[in-house]
């Protein structure tokens, strides 16, 4: 019995989009379909090996045959096969791992339009739907009878009872009719397949076998070649080499390869932004492949993220995501780990402990931050496009360990700077660019770049010439705080009370103003208590009237960031102290009228609001703010 099933809503739109526009590389459909038949394989062996014999082992191999007349390509498999149920529920619906997600990121990539969104979902069996009009599957289980399930790919599918004998699947695609934009049928070539096969699919552990032809000199009886005469015959092959992209000979595995593998086993469909291929041989051994994304993986900050390398021993597959391999901080790298030096069944209780994992986590860590290293060294642009995705993973790094790993990773932290044209600069170069008898490396944190530059402290610093970087994320003050110094120099906000350093005679100035204004400053205090803990004559400012700064390397930021975190309820308090400009005619006002107490007790609180506002921040008493501000009004009106 024939039966008609509707694809989802959302698979359907998924399949319009990837159909007509994720993917540019229609050829990638073999690679996801030879990719899933082994897949397929994988699964009945290891159910054969679990069977303790009741279901036999055969000879796993991947077949593809071509037919030029139909027009068709076929690849067939002797994996696990799908049951009627398997049918409607791998092949019905799409995207099904992250189906939950799936509807909300598609239409933020169709409101972004933003196709590539949808390529992190693993839509392997349609890409068959970029090549196909039709695509038969004729699939048998070993539990189950034959189905054949049927789609052209645009709205409906249909399954039915069909005739197969042995267990596994046989995938048919129909190819599309080729028009002047697009040529479909260069995928019946021999060539074509057998490169694509090279290419994409080489290390498939199962081979790959195609009938291909031969042609052959004819040879007379005595064994010599008959001009012009040949012999046509066809000869099963196996097309692809089936060793493992990592035990290859490394200076012959190109970059593409490794892309494409990349691409293969991590289901991204960007290149990465570097791979790594190392080879270690010593007290431990182990071959690596690892890679660093191009763009943050869609759920990386969700739960659902899970870290980690796959773990093989020699060559065999024990585990997918081994978190033990990588630190917290690189959980955005992919790739995998196969050392001799595991035994095959080892159980998750002894690899946590696994002093051997331990090394080879540290030593892949050390790889990773070199190659990094090395990248920010001679293509300091391409480094900021990895920086700007994970950056921020790193600086996690150093936060997170306290401090420890400054050694690893504080070449590695770029920062944009005022100085380098809100460009990021390194620490080194900061470092190499302080002017003369510069004491600190001087930054300023904030919501972002424009409200940073507005502060109120820069101007100094912009007179004067002196860099400062800019931090507009939450963790960089942390992790600044963590690192304390970079080669002896130690980091200062531009906000502390300590950042600049008077000389004597600057000293003596402020001294004599403080004097001068002790009363004033003494009722503003008073006024302020609630808010601030001091009120000082400012050497910070140039043209701002006041500003705030904070003590003892807990700034604003800071408190805002902790008292966000949950638990904290507002229980962090940075100490501000309310810094005037003496220079300004707003502080010469107050201090014309400094011994009217209760004028200047007045009007203190629109000194401190001023102040907030100039921070980037909201003011606290806006009731408050707004009458005083309509009595002055009052009076400058009347
Ligand atoms: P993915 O491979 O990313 O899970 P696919 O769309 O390629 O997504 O395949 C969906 C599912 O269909 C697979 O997970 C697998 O269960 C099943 N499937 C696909 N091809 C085969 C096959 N040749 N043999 C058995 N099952 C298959």
């Amino acid at each position: 019995m024939k039966e008609v099933k509707e694809f989802q809503t959302e698979s359907k739109e998924l399949l319009n989009l990837m159909i007509n526009s994720i993917y540019s590389n229609k050829e990638i459909f073999l690679r996801e379909l030879i990719s899933n038949a082994s897949d397929a394989i994988d699964k009945y062996r290891y159910k054969a090996l679990t069977s303790g014999g009741a279901i036999p082992l055969n000879d796993f191999e991947i077949e593809l045959k071509v037919d030029k007349k139909k027009r068709t390509i076929t690849i067939i498999d002797n994996g696990i096969g799908m049951s009627k149920n398997d049918l409607i529920e791998n092949l019905g619906t799409i995207a099904k791992s992250g189906s939950k997600d799936f509807a909300s990121r598609l239409k933020e990539a169709k409101e972004k339009q933003d196709l590539n969104i949808i390529g992190q979902f693993g839509v392997g069996f349609y890409s068959a739907f970029m090549v196909a009009s039709k695509v038969e599957v004729l699939t048998k289980t070993i539990d189950d009878e034959a189905y054949l399930f049927v789609s052209d790919g645009q709205d409906s599918y249909s399954i039915e009872n069909a005739k197969k004998d042995d267990v596994g699947t046989e995938i048919t695609i129909y190819l599309k009719k080729s028009s002047k934009e697009e040529d479909y049928d260069g995928f019946l070539e021999e060539y074509r397949i057998k490169n694509l096969v090279k290419k994409y699919s080489d290390y498939i552990r199962y081979p790959i076998k195609m009938l291909t032809k031969k042609k052959e000199q004819e040879k007379d009886a005595d064994g010599k070649p008959n001009e012009g005469k040949f012999i046509e015959s066809e000869i099963m092959e196996t097309l692809n080499s089936m060793i493992p992209l990592w035990k290859k000979n490394k200076k012959e595995v190109t970059n593409e390869e490794l892309d494409n593998f990349y691409k293969d086993k991590f289901y991204d469909y960007q290149d990465p932004f570097t791979s790594l291929f190392v080879r270690v041989d010593g007290k431990i051994t182990y071959d690596a492949l690892l890679f660093v994304p191009s763009h943050t993986p869609y759920n990386l900050y969700s739960d659902s993220y899970e870290k980690g390398l796959q773990l093989y021993s020699k060559g065999i597959f024990i585990k997918d995501k081994c978190a033990e391999l990588v630190p917290d901080y690189l959980k955005f790298v992919k790739g995998l780990v196969d050392s001799a030096d595991f035994s095959l069944n080892i159980s998750r209780e002894m690899l946590q402990q696994s002093p051997i994992l331990k090394k080879i986590s540290e030593n892949v860590e050390k790889k990773i931050l070199d190659k990094l290293k090395e990248i920010k060294k001679t293509d300091f642009e391409k480094y900021t496009g990895f920086w700007k995705n994970f950056g921020e993973h790193l600086k996690y790094g150093l936060y997170s360990t306290y401090g420890s790993k400054k050694d690893l990773l504080q070449d590695l932290l770029i920062f944009r700077s005022v100085n380098n044209d809100d460009k990021f600069i390194s620490l080194s170069d900061y470092k190499d660019k302080m002017v003369k008898d510069q004491k600190y490396i001087y930054y300023a944190s904030g919501e972002n770049l424009d409200a940073i530059k507005l502060l109120p402290q820069m101007e100094k610093f912009k007179k004067e010439g002196i860099d400062v970087l800019m931090l507009d994320q939450k963790i960089d003050e942390f992790a600044l705080l963590m690192l304390h110094d970079y080669d002896k120099v130690e980091f200062k906000s531009i906000s502390d009370e300590t950042a600049t350093e008077l000389s004597k005679e600057d000293k003596e100035k402020v001294e004599k103003l403080a004097t001068d204004n002790k009363r004033l400053l003494d009722t503003l205090k008073e006024s302020l208590s609630e808010e601030v803990s001091d009120v000082v004559i400012s050497t910070k400012l140039v043209d701002a009237p006041v500003c705030f700064s904070t003590k003892a390397g807990l700034s604003l930021e800071m408190e805002k960031t902790l008292n966000e975190q949950p638990g904290m309820e507002e229980s962090v308090k940075a100490q501000k102290v309310l810094e005037l400009n003496p220079e300004h005619p707003l502080f010469k006002a107050f201090s014309a009228i400094q011994n009217n107490d209760d004028l200047v007790k007045a009007y203190a609180s629109i000194l401190y609001e001023e102040a907030m506002l100039l921070e980037g921040r909201d003011i606290t008493n806006k009731q408050v703010f707004v009458q005083k501000i309509n009595e002055l009004l009052v009076k400058a009106l009347n």
